[in-house]
């Protein structure tokens, strides 16, 4: 993935609890630190979420990204995550309301809109969650904030092209990169940055 030029590593932790399937957790990802140097997004799909923020952050993770929903206290959350000196991510599924963030937004590096419902790989795109990033990438610019903007869920060649116009700054893609073009991971890449 290095070598394909993407930007960043998205890592979904889920804990079969907070979403209905099961993935991996701070030793794998400790594992597979050192095979890049590039930044590892860590989206925790795990709840409660609080205490093992400092699990993920020693096990190499640059940007953290927690549900609302996975917290008693997000502030709280959002201070150990940058007592770690790691960025912070908030994370909407589908049927989170942006209010819940928007008075809260310069608190976030980046905000991750779910376009699936989150649990498993490969599915169908929800194209009404791009009105949400609509409504973000306003704010952040009449704010004049640095919050990135970030989608995950059922991208592919089409949609990107969407997501971008409707202000996304980065794309999580696993199905498309993987399994599109005969799984050319360069040539994917280079699709959904430029299409
Ligand atoms: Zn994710």
């Amino acid at each position: 993935l290095e070598k394909a030029k993407a930007d960043l590593i998205h890592i979904d932790v889920m804990d079969g609890h907070f979403v209905p399937n099961i993935t991996i957790g701070p030793e794998v990802i400790n594992k597979l630190r050192k095979y890049t140097s590039l930044p590892f997004d860590v989206h925790l799909m795990i709840s409660p979420v609080h205490d093992f923020i400092k699990n993920f952050a020693e096990a190499g993770a640059d940007i953290i990204t927690i549900h609302p929903e996975a917290t008693n206290d997000l502030v709280s959350s959002i201070q150990k995550i940058k007592s770690f000196n790691k960025k912070v991510g908030v994370s909407l599924n589908p049927g989170t309301s942006v209010k819940k963030v928007l008075p809260v937004l310069k608190l976030f590096d980046l905000v991750l809109v779910m376009s699936v419902n989150p649990g498993f790989g490969g599915q169908k795109f929800i194209k009404d969650t791009l009105e949400k990033v609509k409504i973000l990438r306003k704010e952040i610019d009449i704010k004049k904030l640095k919050t990135q903007i970030e989608i995950d869920g059922g991208i592919n060649f089409e949609n990107a092209i969407m997501a971008k116009k409707a202000g996304v700054d980065i794309l999580v893609s696993g199905t498309t990169i993987f399994k599109e073009n005969g799984g050319n991971l360069e040539k994917n890449i280079q699709l959904l940055r430029t299409g």
